[in-house]
């Protein structure tokens, strides 16, 4: 059954393949003087047009215009008659359609996901099909052949980062809106190529996926097992939560994991780990003295030989591969940053080297060695001692929320109250809940938004026959933060084009903002007074170690296209210094050790390159509005604050909390909290 509907599956995708304009290269096609004389016909055609908007326009369009598309002489053509001075009615026009297309397309892949998703849905093999299968697949092609995108880019012409920092707390909603419009279509990447793209991501997906390590077969020197039978770890993300909750062992063992696990680490990262150990259980290998044991006896073995390297150059080359058809974002850095973050390269880097050189963090060393009571050692980047254990026992919790919340349902009834809760009206808790259905999740959880006004978004939590434990409803809290946001920056919006948010950042930091708040909700006073204390230094170290993760990652993909021919064993050779650098500069300092690559296990660098940066802006972004919410109704600010819409980070920020993202106020308030809390540790 499975492979007719393969079959055809593939005579559908073939059949329209066949129609598509072949894009072999995109060198510049229109000649200058073409394009030349069309700005001139057009500025005489429209006289009270700003002539740098229709240079802009056909400039950009010029770019995008390949010689399937027409000749130079239909170019101009083109040009003059799909110009227009009324933008508003064709501005109006785009977001209608645009909301159709894009918010029934989201409607119908989450229809096709629902299966997968949702628990109680019955689900057959068929599913992963329809769920991997993408309405969006070949709407660049499409708009481009039939030149929607060539109109709309001859009319809203791009402006950039620092135009839109600099002009867009001037512009109005309309004004905004077109620049909004203008930002789509960025890149004429053929289909094809993002089809490539997409499947080299996916092997290094799986690759990250299946790099798990059965830890009782991890040994010391001695050949003694620490960790306990079928524990299987992944890379990286399952070691460092293990290494990190040893830090409430006390006792001598606890320490011992967590060099066993760094150990682990540093062979990973130089690759000098035994192939057959990884996700393969049986044998055992001690990575301290890097010795490999089969049946109890030592034996040579074949090191992983650098494939984790070898994936992140093949996901360099299928990202470059797509490099000339972004005429306005040329490289993968540029797409990641301007494009993707909104934010440059410099301005991040400047912000996290900061952060990383602000003489508190060697305050905070100090105190977490106290409180330690050893010297430290490079994993203390992941000390855990800064969360605020609740005062109120889990059991406790759970049993208010499986009573409360005993199905999905349930909680889908009781959105309105959790609102009102947090300080909304009746009227406007519901209001905004007429658009939030819950689901019971297969996984932990989730939010799908609506990209459309009249469709709802969906908060799936996994929901346990004897109800929602506390665990799940403190997911369910993030999560329908997530749809608040998802509502009212899709509703209350004046223009379509301006809905959302700047970028997945802000995402996340703004579903931290409900799930904070969980406790509230129940109805539970925390007594700690210094609870938020330690929730900033919690915050704040959490971006002081992934500030320096995501500069690794930074500067590794400026070395790949600084030496593009390069073979696995360089790039290898290369990040590894590139951690080392980082470390000894930032951290070296502050833990007294050198040398350590510690920085470079993150395995999103190889799955989700360039993504790393976007966590620590999220933890800045979290700070600023939390310390903008201080003392104000938090009802009225989020529903303020959400409904911004999309415009730069920096024109966000300043809008909703009169200052643009900065390292400096968090700096100061950690300094504040460290000073206090140094005190108490004294006393
Ligand atoms: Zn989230």
């Amino acid at each position: 059954m499975k492979n007719i509907w393969l079959i055809l599956f593939a005579v559908v995708f073939f059949s329209c393949k066949q129609s598509e304009i072949k894009i072999d290269n995109m060198e510049k096609y229109i000649p200058s003087t073409t394009v030349d004389e069309t700005i001139k016909e057009l500025e005489s055609k429209f006289p009270q047009t700003d002539k740098e908007l229709i240079r802009r326009g056909v400039t950009l369009t010029s770019e995008f215009w390949i010689s399937a598309d027409g000749s130079p002489d239909e170019f101009k053509e083109f040009c003059i008659n799909n110009y227009t001075s009324d933008k508003k009615s064709l501005s109006d026009r785009f977001a209608k359609n645009m909301e159709t297309v894009f918010g029934r397309f989201a409607q119908v892949s989450k229809e096709m996901q629902f299966p997968i998703h949702v628990g109680n849905a019955p689900l057959l093999p068929i599913d992963e099909i329809f769920a991997a299968w993408s309405p969006f697949a070949h709407i660049t092609d499409d708009w481009f052949d039939n030149k929607l995108a060539m109109i709309l880019h001859l009319n809203f012409p791009y402006y950039s980062l620092d135009e839109r920092n600099a002009k867009g707390l001037q512009w109005s909603a309309d004004e905004n809106a077109a620049v909004n419009l203008g930002l789509n279509f960025a890149s004429r990447t053929p289909g094809k190529l993002q089809q490539e793209a997409g499947e080299i991501a996916t092997r290094a997906e799986l690759y990250i996926s299946d790099y798990n390590i059965y830890m009782h077969n991890i040994v010391d020197e001695n050949g003694k097992r620490y960790f306990p039978k079928d524990m299987r770890l992944i890379s990286h993300w399952g070691l460092r939560d293990e290494l990190k909750s040893n830090y409430t062992d006390k006792t001598e063992t606890g320490l011992l994991k967590q060099k066993l696990i760094y150990d682990l680490m540093t062979r990973i990262i130089n690759q000098e780990i035994p192939q057959e150990l990884i996700n393969t259980k049986g044998n055992d290998y001690c990575p301290t003295n890097n010795k490999f044991f089969k049946d109890g006896k030592e034996t040579a073995f074949e090191r992983e030989n650098d494939v984790r390297y070898a994936f992140l150059l093949e996901v360099f080359k299928s990202d470059k591969a797509t490099d000339k058809y972004s005429p306005l974002y040329p490289d993968a850095i540029k797409r990641a940053f301007d494009q993707g973050l909104e934010m440059t390269f410099e301005e991040v880097e400047t912000m996290f080297t900061t952060l990383l050189s602000a003489t508190v963090n060697r305050k905070i060393g100090e105190f977490i060695r106290k409180r330690l009571g050893r010297p430290l050692q490079a994993y203390d980047i992941w000390y855990d001692g800064f969360k605020s254990r609740s005062s109120i026992n889990d059991e406790e919790l759970s049993t208010k929320t499986a009573k409360l919340f005993p199905d999905a349902k349930a909680l889908e009834k009781q959105l309105p109250d959790i609102l009102q809760l947090l300080g909304y009206t009746k009227e406007r808790a519901e209001m905004l809940c007429k658009y939030i259905a819950v689901d019971a999740a297969r996984g932990s959880g989730h939010a799908m938004g609506a990209s459309m006004r009249d469709d709802v978004s969906r908060l799936r939590v996994r929901v346990p026959e004897t109800g929602l434990n506390y665990n799940g409803f403190n997911i369910a809290m993030h999560e329908f933060g997530h749809n608040v946001e998802q509502t009212v920056s899709l509703y209350d919006v004046e223009n379509y084009l301006n809905s959302g948010i700047p970028n997945t950042a802000f995402t996340e930091a703004l579903a931290f903002l409900f799930q904070k708040r969980d406790l509230d909700v129940l109805g539970f006073k925390e007594n700690n007074p210094d609870k938020s204390k330690f929730a900033t230094l919690d915050n704040y170290w959490n971006a002081f170690e992934i500030m320096g993760v995501a500069l690794v990652d930074m500067y590794a993909w400026k070395w790949m296209y600084a030496n593009q021919e390069a073979k696995p064993d360089e790039l290898k050779t290369a990040i590894i210094n590139i951690a080392k650098d980082v470390w000894n500069k930032y951290y070296a300092p502050i833990f007294e050790v050198k040398d350590s690559p510690v920085l470079a296990i993150y395995s999103h660098m190889i799955s989700y390159p360039l993504y790393l940066a976007a966590y620590p802006v999220g933890h800045l972004i979290e700070f600023q509005l939390e310390q903008h919410l201080e003392g104000k109704n938090f009802a009225n600010e989020i529903d303020r604050i959400f409904s911004i819409g999309h415009c730069s980070p920096n024109v966000w920020m300043t809008k909703a909390t009169g200052t643009k993202l900065s390292v400096e106020p968090f700096i100061k308030a950690t300094t504040d909290a460290i000073n206090e809390l140094s005190n108490d540790l004294v006393r």
